[in-house]
C-alpha cells in the first residue's frame, strides 16, 4: 500500500525517538519543563513573535488563536474550504460562541479587495462585527497552495487599519517557507497569532504551537488548561519537535518533488484531472475526479494499492510525506491515473 492520505501519517524516525528518549523533562502545567520552555521560545523567535504555547493539536492552537482575537457573538472571516471552517468540528462556535463568514475560491486564496468588501468591523447594533480574518498557508483543501507575499502584505495592512485581528493557520507554513524561501518571521510578523504543526510534514508524532504577544499567550495558557490541554512531562514531545526543526525541515523539498512526480505520472493518463502548469506547489495534490464520484475513485485506488482521501464530491487528495519515496509517489500517480481514466 502506498499511503498518501495525509502527512500526519509519518512515524517518528530512529533519531527522533532517540532524542525523545533522552529529553530532560518537568511538569509543564507548572511551566517547569525545560525542553518545552526552550521550544516555545525557539518557535516564537523563528516566527517573529514574543511568546509561544505548545498544544496537543493544531485544532487547539487555532481554537486558542482565534479565541484570543474574537469575542462571543463576533465573527471570523475565512475561506470556504478553511480547516477552521470544515475540519474543526464547529469548535469555534460550539465552545467559544464565534460565527464565521467565508469567501469563495477554488484554491483557498483571495486578495485584499475581496476581504475588504467582506469584513464589517464595528458593525453596530444590527449586524455581526468582524473581529478577525483567518488565512491558511499553505492551504490544505485548496491543494497545498502558497499565498503570494504581496497579497499577505496588503491583507495585513488592511486588517491593521480596520482594527481587525489577523490569524494564520500555519499548520503547513513550513512547506510554504521551503517553497518560497521567505523567512518564517517575515510571514509571522504580518499576523497577530500564528499556529504551526510539528505533526504534519515535519514528522513529529504529536504537537502544535500558537505564537503571539506575551499577553495573548498568557491568556491562551489559561484557556488551554480550561479546555483540558495542559500537559505534564511534554518535554518528550518538545524533543521530537526540536529534532524535526533541526533535521526534517529542509527535506520538505523532497515532499514537493514527490508531489510533482505523482502529478506528472497522473497527468500522463488523466491530464484533465490536474493542471500541472499551476501545481502542485507543495506536498498536496488535489485532483478532479471528473464525471466519477470521488469516493468511488478512492475505493478503486485502494483496491489497486494506493490510499487517497475524498475531500469533496468530485475531488480527491494525495499528500506526500516522509514515509513515502519519490518513486512510490510516481507509481501511485500512474495507478491513480489508470483508475481515473476508467469510465
Ligand atoms: C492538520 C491541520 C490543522 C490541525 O489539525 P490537528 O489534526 O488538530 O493537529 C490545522 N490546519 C490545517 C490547515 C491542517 O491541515
Amino acid at each position: 500500500m502506498i499511503d498518501l492520505r495525509s502527512d500526519t501519517l509519518t512515524r517518528p524516525t530512529a533519531g527522533m525517538r532517540q532524542a525523545m528518549a533522552g529529553a530532560e523533562v518537568g511538569d509543564d502545567v507548572y511551566a517547569e519543563d525545560p525542553g518545552l520552555n526552550a521550544l516555545q521560545q525557539r518557535v516564537a523567535g523563528l516566527l517573529g513573535h514574543e511568546a509561544g504555547l505548545f498544544t496537543p493539536s493544531g485544532s487547539m492552537a487555532n481554537l486558542l488563536g482565534i479565541w484570543a482575537l474574537v469575542q462571543p457573538g463576533q465573527e471570523v472571516v475565512c475561506d470556504v474550504r478553511a480547516h477552521i471552517a470544515r475540519a474543526e468540528m464547529g469548535a469555534h462556535a460550539a465552545l467559544h460562541g464565534i460565527t464565521m463568514r467565508t469567501w469563495d475560491s477554488a484554491d483557498g486564496l483571495t486578495d485584499a479587495a475581496t476581504i475588504g468588501a467582506l469584513i464589517t468591523p464595528d458593525a453596530g447594533p444590527y449586524l455581526v462585527s468582524t473581529a478577525a480574518v483567518s488565512i491558511e498557508n499553505t492551504h490544505n483543501f485548496g491543494g497545498g497552495t502558497v499565498w503570494p507575499m504581496h497579497d499577505l502584505l496588503q491583507i495585513s495592512a488592511l486588517c491593521r487599519d480596520a482594527g481587525v485581528g489577523l490569524h494564520l493557520d500555519g499548520a503547513r507554513l513550513w512547506n510554504a517557507h521551503v517553497a518560497t524561501r521567505v523567512p518564517l518571521a517575515e510571514y509571522g510578523r504580518l499576523f497577530d497569532t500564528v499556529s504551526v504543526c510539528f505533526s504534519k510534514g515535519l514528522g513529529a508524532p504529536v504537537g502544535s504551537m500558537l505564537v503571539g504577544s506575551a499577553q495573548v499567550i498568557e491568556r491562551a495558557r489559561v484557556q488551554r488548561k480550561r479546555l483540558g490541554g495542559g500537559m505534564r512531562q511534554a518535554g518528550i514531545l518538545a524533543a521530537a519537535a526540536d529534532y524535526a526543526l533541526d533535521h526534517q525541515l529542509d527535506r520538505l523539498e523532497d515532499d514537493y518533488l514527490a508531489a510533482r512526480a505523482f502529478a506528472s505520472a497522473l497527468a500522463e493518463t488523466a491530464p484533465w484531472a490536474i493542471d500541472v502548469s499551476t501545481g502542485p506547489q507543495t506536498n498536496i495534490v488535489v485532483l478532479d475526479t471528473g464525471a466519477r464520484a470521488a469516493v468511488e475513485v478512492v475505493a478503486e485506488a485502494r483496491a489497486a494499492g494506493v490510499l487517497l482521501t475524498a475531500v469533496g464530491p468530485r475531488t480527491a487528495r494525495a499528500v506526500t510525506h516522509l514515509d513515502v519515496t519519490r518513486d512510490e509517489c510516481a507509481a501511485a500517480g500512474r495507478i491513480a491515473g489508470e483508475v481515473l481514466s476508467r469510465s
